[in-house]
């Protein structure tokens, strides 16, 4: 089975070799979904529906589907977590969960991104979680565990390529991380000075990226992760960063490698929070429009879009019922976990919830919430059920699941991806196209 795959690979690698001679692309842009299966990406489309047509229209995510991969890690689990499957799609290697940038037998492996550094691009990461956060950690880091995160960070510095970090643009959030005292070697500094010390130009908020001109540049905007979209007032951050990174790669006038993770579809599905879902696949909607206007306007890029895997065991239709209602789903203006902190210990139950929801609780809704309502962690579980029933929304998990993942991609190349593959394919794919573009 495995030689079978590997001479299919060949085969894909073949053909690919005679369409790179002329069309391998100069940009690449990576677009990973975390935790976005399919169902993520249906739902999204009856979100975005327009409820006066009779017709459902179709999504950028609908536009843009070539292909599906499978994202079993290297054990005996099947069901993968993001540092293995960002592992994957960074090195075209498989590994254990919670492994990055190594393999099994603890080698470290080299990522597209490091590969793209030494061939000359310039390349960035822009993603809404911590940028010491196990994706992005990927396709920089090398480390036997995810929750390293502080070296994880530190090597965003000792990583380098001639003397120089290998990563030229990153934002994201992880100032806990990356404005922390670490020691490297004799000296004490923070990974931020260490940067700024190279040339990094430093940014604080998402108000400064049109600050931002030139390349090598740091934005960090968030202690951990950036606030949920559905919580925030700038719920179109990844979208805002997108667009501040294409503008500055661009004028850098040479090729780039470009990673963009919608970091948190995976945390509203460990919450099991449908709105807190649809909310981040607006921004991430909003951003794979962005990169496709852009893959459209420029001569010579390639855009390609996937995630690492599925959370939640995410169902659209509950209890027997045949329905699902997008529309109460966007009633719903916070996440569970805040409406749960904000309704804890509530002298006036239905009027609290209607600061964070449109629908009125029924009475049963109410009295189990009064029940409570001196505990948030209850709250947030009745408030959960309460959407659960509402919305006929179904979770098996708060984890991941192993179906297969979509993968999406246009421009220059883009037929590389149509049809099933691995995701350790699609991480060898583009790295053919870096090593044979140009
Ligand atoms: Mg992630
Ligand atoms: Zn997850």
């Amino acid at each position: 089975m495995l030689i079978h795959r590997f001479t299919l690979l060949g085969l894909i690698l073949l053909s690919m070799t005679i369409e790179a001679k002329q069309t391998a692309p100069k940009n690449i842009i990576f677009l990973i979904g975390d935790g976005m299966g399919p169902a993520y990406t249906t739902a999204y489309r009856y979100y975005a529906d327009n409820p006066d047509t009779a017709k459902v229209e179709t999504t950028i995510f609908d536009t843009l589907l070539v292909g599906s991969a499978s994202t079993y890690p290297d054990d005996d689990t099947v069901v993968t977590d993001s540092a293995a499957a960002a592992t994957a799609l960074a090195t075209g290697h498989k590994t254990y969960n919670g492994a990055v940038g190594i393999n099994r037998q603890k080698q470290k492996l080299t990522s597209i991104l490091k590969m793209a550094k030494s061939r000359g691009y310039n390349t960035g990461i822009v993603v809404t979680s911590e940028l010491s956060h196990a994706t992005p950690a990927g396709f920089v880091a090398h480390s036997a565990s995810r929750k390293n995160k502080y070296d994880i960070a530190k090597q965003f510095y000792t990583q380098q390529q001639n003397g120089k970090p290998i990563v030229d643009l990153m934002l994201g959030g992880g100032t806990k991380y990356f404005n922390k005292e670490l020691t490297l070697g004799k000296r004490t500094k923070t990974v931020t000075k260490w940067l700024k010390n190279s040339g990094y130009q430093y940014i604080s908020s998402l108000d400064e990226l049109n600050k931002l001109q030139t390349l090598p540049a740091i934005g960090l905007f968030a202690e951990e992760g950036l606030p949920p979209a559905i919580n925030s007032t700038q719920p179109n951050r990844l979208s805002m960063m997108t667009e501040a990174a294409l503008r500055v790669l661009d004028n850098a006038d040479q090729p780039f490698f470009l990673m963009i993770e919608a970091s948190q579809i995976d945390w509203c599905g460990h919450a099991n929070d449908i709105s807190c879902a649809m909310a981040e696949m607006e921004d991430f909607a909003k951003t794979l429009t962005k990169v496709k206007h852009y893959v459209d306007n420029s001569k010579n890029s390639l855009m390609v879009a996937t995630a690492d895997h599925s959370t939640g065991g995410l169902s659209l239709g509950y209890n027997k019922v045949y329905q699902w209602n997008a529309g109460v789903v966007k009633q719903i203006h916070a996440t569970s976990k805040s409406i749960a902190e904000k309704l804890e210990g509530s002298k006036s139950i239905a009027t609290d919830w209607h600061k964070f929801i449109d629908f009125s609780l029924d009475e049963s809704e109410e009295r189990s919430l009064a029940a409570v309502i001196n505990d948030k962690d209850e709250i947030k579980d009745v408030v959960r059920q309460i959407i659960i029933n509402r919305t006929k929304t179904g979770w098996t998990t708060k984890g991941h699941d192993a179906v297969d993942v979509q993968v999406f991609a246009a421009g220059t190349g883009a037929k590389a991806f149509r049809g099933f593959q691995d995701n350790t394919d699609i991480s060898r794919k583009l790295n053919y196209y870096i090593i044979n573009g140009e």
